[in-house]
């Protein structure tokens, strides 16, 4: 018998790489790869995260004081 050492259905599979729908960061505008596997989706990197979540915690942080009422001191 001569059996092969290798055969040829244990071909490396590779996993081809940006395979998957594309969406734009909500951040920088690059197409960045939609996939399961992107803790970041849908934006490109863990920056671009950052920045946006920085973003609406500016936004929320900014609470308008009540101004003082002047007009209802009391004399
Ligand atoms: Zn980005």
């Amino acid at each position: 018998m001569n059996a092969p050492m290798h055969s040829p259905m244990n071909a490396s599979t590779n996993a081809n790489p940006a395979s998957g729908p594309t969406v734009p960061c909500p951040t920088c505008r690059r197409p960045t790869v939609y996939r399961r596997d992107n803790p970041f989706r849908p934006f490109c990197g863990e920056r671009c995260k950052q920045i946006d979540m920085g973003a609406w915690a500016a936004e929320d942080y900014r609470v308008e004081a009540p101004p003082p009422k002047a007009e209802d001191a009391p004399d």
